[in-house]
């Protein structure tokens, strides 16, 4: 007899196991299937192992800095099997966690591919295993966009990095995205001789100007080689490692060479034509504010839709369906002001608008605006500096938009997110009393508008 279930959730990622375990929670019979390991990119090749390198690099610098506070810190060794080893250890056990939860949930866990063979049918592959379901939702996420180069294949990406048997000696990282800038910091911190491509002039394009510049100006004070205009054209295996051709006619030696030049949605092959999907260019998956495609049974969260590619999102969206669909309680996730923050060192905080986005929504803005070096960096010796930057309506002295780069503004942030869902007034803000000595104060003692310099003769307005 044919197997059925109410519902089908293609992927084990963060987006899927939420949906997917909420709705067996509601009473729906709930199958899952994934592919490589329970847990998806966060868990086991994303936000999880990332944080972990991101502490381990923050120690470079911690050692440097706590000299300053009278401590011998001389011949600091860092090993990187030992990380690796302790990484792999935590996310066995998370793994194992989100395993058992679909588990004593009811959810039925299939560990291989699952493909669509009809608005209403999984095949499961290599099993070839067929499925009829009454809804089935695609949460595959998504997977390293390739460029096509001419020796592509002796690099890396996030998939690999985590696994690297031996810490690089010269890193060559492409991008300057989220991965590119977080991954040069992390190596930088570790001590590997890093340099980034980035085929335009500043990284983290579509955040912020101020935080752009400050965050590309922080990549270059930890040392990291920024090649800025520059694609690459060809990779070649040299008997010393790797030979990096750019097109501008630099050729750069190293030992690794990490593409991080965006992701793209994991539908390839996933039989989205034969269950009648729409998709975007690039592969998305349409959908409507409630997951939903163009096919009433077919439904997808997470970054398979490209709209918020961070796992919050993918969250909030697989429990908004499982709500929606089998908790008798129909809602869409608000994707407005999501925050969300970039891992480098100093850290990126950001939610809301950037001074542009504002500018060009509302017309008239009022910015304020902080640069300085904290406290702390005053007896460590560090040249490290952090950043702060309201956006905020004018009209209304609503605060539309916040962005830091602080050692603690992803912690910062989350709170931030708050008042500016809540549409707080920056008179509001001000009301609340600093907390001292922290940098987080600057948040509520900006009190000076910025005012842009006057513009030389025949400057661009
Ligand atoms: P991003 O979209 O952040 O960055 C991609 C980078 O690659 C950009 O700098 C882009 O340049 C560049 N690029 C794209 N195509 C090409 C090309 N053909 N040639 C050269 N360069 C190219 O993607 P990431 O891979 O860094 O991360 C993927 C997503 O994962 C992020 O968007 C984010 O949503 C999520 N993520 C979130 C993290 C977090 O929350 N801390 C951490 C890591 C990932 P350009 O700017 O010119 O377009």
């Amino acid at each position: 007899m044919q197997e059925h279930v109410d519902l089908f959730v293609i992927g084990a990622g963060s987006g899927g196991v939420r949906a997917a375990r909420m709705s067996a929670q509601y009473g729906a019979k709930v199958a899952i299937a994934e592919e490589y390991r329970i847990g998806g990119t966060c868990v086991i090749r994303g936000c999880v192992p990332k944080k972990f390198m991101v502490y381990a690099s923050a120690y470079g610098q911690g050692f440097e800095e706590a000299k300053g506070y009278g401590w011998q810190a001389d011949n600091v060794r860092f090993d990187w099997k030992a990380l690796i080893a302790a990484k792999d250890m935590e996310i066995d056990r998370l793994s194992g966690i989100y395993r058992r939860n679909l588990g004593n949930a009811g959810v039925e866990m299939f560990e291989e591919r699952a493909e669509l063979a009809g608005p209403d049918t999984v095949r499961l592959v290599p099993s070839g295993r067929i499925i009829k379901c009454d809804k089935i939702l695609i949460a595959t996420g998504g997977t390293p966009r390739a460029l096509g180069f001419a020796g592509e294949e002796h690099t890396i990406t996030s998939n690999e990095v985590f696994h690297l048997p031996e810490i690089p000696n010269h890193i060559v990282i492409n991008g300057g995205g989220y991965i590119a800038c977080e991954f040069a910091s992390i190596f930088a911190g570790l001590g590997v001789k890093t340099c980034l491509i980035y085929r335009r002039d500043l990284v983290l394009r579509g955040f912020d100007d101020d935080v752009r510049t400050h965050a590309h100006n922080e990549l270059i004070r930890q040392g990291v080689q920024v090649i800025t205009h520059a694609n690459i054209d060809a990779v070649k295996k040299t008997d010393a490692g790797l030979a990096v051709h750019l097109d501008t006619g630099v050729i750069l030696d190293c030992d690794q060479v990490m593409m991080a030049t965006g992701r793209v949605p994991a539908t390839d092959g996933l039989g989205l034509d034969a269950a009648g999907v729409n998709t975007a260019r690039g592969g998305a998956v349409m959908v409507d504010d409630f997951g939903q495609t163009n096919v009433p049974s077919v439904f997808a969260v997470g970054d398979v839709t490209d709209r918020i590619s961070l796992t919050p999102v993918a969250i909030r969206e697989g429990a908004a369906f499982a709500d929606s669909e089998f908790g008798g309680r129909r809602h869409s996730f608000d994707h407005k002001d999501v925050a969300s923050a970039v891992f480098t060192q100093p850290p990126v905080g950001s939610v809301g608008l950037s001074e542009h986005e504002a500018r060009e929504k509302y017309g008239q803005i009022d910015i304020y605006k902080s640069s300085f070096r904290p406290m702390r960096h005053t007896v460590s010796g560090s040249a490290e500096k952090y950043m702060m930057k309201l956006v905020v309506r004018t009209e209304d002295q609503v605060m539309v938009g916040v962005h830091l780069i602080t050692d603690a503004a992803p912690e910062i942030i989350q709170v931030a997110a708050i008042a500016v869902k809540a549409g707080l007034t920056k008179a509001e803000w001000d009301e609340t009393c600093a907390v001292h000595p922290t940098a987080a104060e600057e948040l509520v003692l900006m009190r000076e508008k910025f005012v842009p310099p006057p513009l030389e003769d025949g400057e661009a307005v």
